[in-house]
């Protein structure tokens, strides 16, 4: 009887592929000549958004950017971030403009991210962005599918060929996720909440990137042996989670000594048994996103100013 031994993944260190990023950029900027603008807009007091926009234009200034962080009370109206916009558009110093979402309820937020000008789109959320980069032409590509990819890049693993399935079809992840991956060359397979057989269908993939939102809802039941598995998902869990966690020691210890704790979407400590490499969270595709924030800002200071 042929007896497998069990593998272990290795570990795809996001922070490691991020700083690595950022010394591009870094080069990038100096080649420039100038400081590239990226201005942050939030409006409301959201506290997640609150730390999200801070940890970008921090992060801009650091790398050497002109990171500026605009901030607007919750009852700002549609017609005040819509002249807000305009304003960042007009003005040459500002390379790229995000808004974070979620917007207060008086906002629609796909009139704002249609109002940002393409050339500034650094989220890449634009309909000008998202048709370019589906025809495979030059565009400002959404940050964390972009993240994604360089994460797979970075183990020296071929895309072309292999068979990807992507769980979740959002604009910000899920479709763009896909998209990259097809234009990689990679067979592609979307699934979502409609799928019939999600495991039996995740089990196909050689390259596995799950971007739900439910905690550890990927379990060993959907890998495939020596698949490569990527977990966006950002989940953070209260003690009432503890019974689902008993396996994971270490996020148990966690959770049992703060009170809270950041799962994925992937049930790591039992797939990374069976995957061949496997991002961690927090550590994986998070550092990834703020990384490739700061390359499209410097992308399109270089198009545009060019
Ligand atoms: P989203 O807009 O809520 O989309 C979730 C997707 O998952 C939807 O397409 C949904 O299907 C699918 N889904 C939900 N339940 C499912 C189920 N039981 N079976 C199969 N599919 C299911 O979320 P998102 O913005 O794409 O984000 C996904 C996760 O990634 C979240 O945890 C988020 O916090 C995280 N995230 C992380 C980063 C990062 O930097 N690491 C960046 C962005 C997002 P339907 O379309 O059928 O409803």
């Amino acid at each position: 009887m042929v007896q497998t031994a069990p593998v272990t993944a290795r570990v795809i260190d996001g922070k490691a592929v991020a700083l690595q990023i950022e010394r591009e950029v870094g080069t990038a900027i100096a080649k420039l000549g100038f400081r590239p603008g990226l201005v942050a807009v939030r409006v409301g007091n959201d506290p997640a958004s609150e730390i999200y926009v801070r940890n970008k234009a921090t992060k801009a200034r650091e790398l050497g950017l002109a990171g500026t962080e605009l901030v607007f009370p919750d009852s700002m109206s549609e017609a005040e971030l819509l002249a807000e916009i305009e304003r960042l558009n007009d003005d040459d110093a500002v390379d790229g403009i995000l808004v974070q979402l979620p917007l207060p309820k008086q906002i629609d937020a796909r009139k704002v991210i249609d109002a940002i000008s393409p050339a500034k789109d650094v989220d890449g959320f634009h309909p000008i962005n998202v048709g370019m980069m589906h025809q495979g032409r030059p565009s400002l590509v959404p940050c964390t599918p972009a993240g994604v990819v360089r994460l797979i890049d970075s183990t020296g693993e071929q895309i072309d060929g292999k068979h990807a399935v992507v769980i979740g079809r959002s604009d910000i992840v899920g479709k763009p996720m896909a998209a990259l991956l097809l234009q990689r060359n990679a067979t592609v397979t979307i699934c979502h909440s409609r799928t019939r057989d999600l495991p039996g269908v995740a089990r196909e993939a050689d390259i596995l990137v799950a971007a739900i939102g439910r905690p550890i809802f990927v379990t060993a039941d959907f890998v495939k042996p020596g698949a490569i598995v990527i977990d966006v998902g950002m989940n953070r869990v209260t003690p009432d989670f503890a019974p689902n966690l008993a396996h994971d020691e270490d996020k148990s210890r966690l959770l049992a000594k703060n009170g809270s704790v950041l799962l994925g979407d992937v049930d790591y400590a039992r797939v990374r048994e069976i995957a061949s490499w496997i991002t961690p969270v927090p550590g994986g595709v998070g550092p990834m996103t703020i990384a490739m924030l700061m390359q499209n800002t410097v992308t399109a200071a270089q198009r545009r100013r060019a």
